[in-house]
């Protein structure tokens, strides 16, 4: 496969660069912030309003998927853009970190992983070939290799007894993927845990194989902010510089401020609409809650200086109404606000770096 990532600019003040991701779904200009949508849908929004957000790129998640509804029916209706109505490229997490957090039983073996269904008690297996199938049933244009995220928690022996079947599963993945010549493209993941000589080990292995794209799993797992940003700073500028740098699962905006300075290109994380749903919203500097009292009368925007749907028509008197009637208008609201906070924030980010001198 030629090459599908392009540096345009690189920042002479810190690691970060402005490139373009190009998929069979369209391009990406990165670095991007990714929203989540886990079951084929970001909650609460239609994507119009996620597309009005200016979200380039979405995810789904392959571990629910497979399980519910199924790859084969996804695979009916032409895979996930047309299931879902999702015109732009979409990227399929593993389902490696769900059945190591989701199912209550799980074996592992160098062939993969056997695990119950954490929906019916259902016994499945995945292995290196089979995700990637599964992945291929969806039609996502970026693919997530089967690995093992280790907790933040776990010892030196642990990390370097998963990390040997981690390597030994992505490389099984990479060939198969690699004998399909299809477009869709397989990133890999970079392991380790806390340690960053074992994230050097990673490295070296992973970057030996042709992947299109590069991530870094087991961040984001419960460690504190400055062993994600030692890790992150340690391992990124080590990442192949020609091909994009995912680091999966943050988006607080202080870790994609981090992260970009650093030189990654990707992001993704749930938190924009995991905290509408909770009532909370970002706003420049922190995070407002919608309940409190204090908005009661405001016939303020969430945000006055945000050009968001939500902020452009609604008050927070009126968002704090429809919460504490429980209306679910206000989830979908305040989702708009947060995707759009989220990826404007990286969009703007991306502009500083095209625009120095
Ligand atoms: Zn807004």
């Amino acid at each position: 496969m030629s090459s599908t990532f392009k540096i345009i600019k690189k920042s002479s003040k810190s690691k970060a660069r402005a490139g373009i991701l190009t998929t069979p779904h369209g391009e990406i200009h990165t670095p991007v912030f990714m929203p989540v949508g886990t079951q084929s849908t970001v909650k609460a929004m239609t994507p119009e309003m996620v597309k009005e957000c200016g979200a380039q790129i979405i995810l789904a998640n392959t571990y629910h998927l497979s399980l519910r509804p199924g790859a084969d029916l996804i695979n009916d209706f032409g895979g996930l853009h047309p299931w879902m109505n999702w015109k732009g490229p979409i990227l399929t997490d593993s389902g490696g970190y769900q059945v190591f957090s989701l199912s209550n039983m799980r074996k592992i073996t160098p062939e993969g992983v056997s695990f119950k269904s954490h929906i019916d008690g259902s016994v499945h297996h995945f292995s290196p070939k089979s995700v990637v199938e599964l992945q291929l049933k969806f039609n996502s244009d970026i693919l997530m290799p089967l690995d093992i995220c280790s907790p933040h928690t776990a010892t030196e022996q642990d990390i370097i007894n998963d990390l040997a079947i981690t390597h030994a599963w992505e490389k099984e993945a990479y060939l198969h993927w690699k004998s399909k010549d299809v477009q869709n493209q397989l990133f890999a993941i970079v392991q380790g845990g806390m340690f960053t000589h074992l994230r050097d080990q990673s490295i070296d292995f992973l970057t030996q194989l042709d992947f299109p794209g590069f991530a870094l799993g087991g961040v984001s797992v419960g460690e504190s902010r400055q062993e994600m940003e030692t890790i992150i700073g340690h391992s990124i500028p080590k990442f192949p510089e020609n091909k994009p740098r995912y680091v999966m699962g943050i988006g607080l905006p202080e870790n994609l401020k981090f992260g970009i300075e650093h030189g990654v290109d990707m992001f993704d994380c749930v938190i924009p609409t995991r905290l509408a749903r909770h009532g909370q919203a970002f706003i420049p500097g922190g995070k407002l809650t919608i309940k409190n009292e204090i908005h009661k009368k405001d016939p303020s925007p969430i945000d006055p200086t945000c050009a968001c749907y939500c902020c452009a028509h609604y008050s927070r008197a009126y968002l704090r109404h429809l919460f504490m009637a429980k209306e679910i208008l206000a989830l979908t609201l305040m989702s708009i606000h947060n995707v759009h906070f989220l990826v404007q924030l990286v969009d703007k980010m991306r502009a500083g770096i095209l625009e120095e001198d």
